[in-house]
Formats: structure tokens, sequence, C-alpha cells
């Protein structure tokens, strides 16, 4: 593809990856469902929770692509450091706003 040299728009790369982590989880919660149970599999249960968890948050972010507001924290509507949205595309929150919620 001749567009994936001169593609240097952040929005694009950010959808792919979400996607692309997106199937990734999906595809990983899907192989351990079976006995992730907390009466089977405790760690797989504590595994898939948190796949759930960061699927939503995916998902959340990819309806933030579309509808526009992506990139932008949901707290408090400054922009996320790009920085921070490449280690953690699904990021909804800057860093401030999510420190002090990791904190409360
Ligand atoms: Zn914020």
């Amino acid at each position: 593809m001749t567009i994936e040299s001169t593609e240097a728009i952040p929005l694009a790369g950010a959808q792919r990856e979400l996607e692309r982590q997106l199937e990734e989880r999906l595809a990983a919660l899907q192989e351990i469902e079976p006995f992730a149970l907390p009466s089977i599999d405790p760690v797989a249960y504590q595994t898939a929770a948190s796949h759930r968890v960061t699927i939503e948050q995916i998902t959340a972010a990819l309806n933030r692509i579309n509808q526009g507001t992506y990139g932008r924290c949901t707290r408090c509507g400054r922009q996320i450091a790009p920085a921070r949205l490449e280690v953690l595309p699904y990021a909804a929150a800057c860093i401030e706003c999510q420190s002090h919620a990791e904190a409360a």
C-alpha cells in the first residue's frame, strides 16, 4: 500500500492499533472463557475480567474516534499527551486525571 508511508494522521494509526488490540483481547478471552470461573480457575477468571475491562476501554476509544473526541481527556477535556496515547491508545483520561482517579 502506497498510502502507508504518507499516512501521518495519528488517528488512523491509533484506530488500527486499537482494532488490533481488540481482536487480540477478544481472542484471548474466548480461549480462557470456558474455564474462567472462580471455582475452576481463579487465575483465568481474573485474567478474563481484566480482558473484559480492557475490551470495554478499547471499544470506548474506538467510539471516541468515530465521534471525533479521541485524544481528549473524558474528565477535563484537555488534550491527552501523544506519548501517553502511544503507550496506551485507549487511555480515556489525561495523566493528571488518571492519577487523581487512581489515588481516590
Ligand atoms: Zn484530564
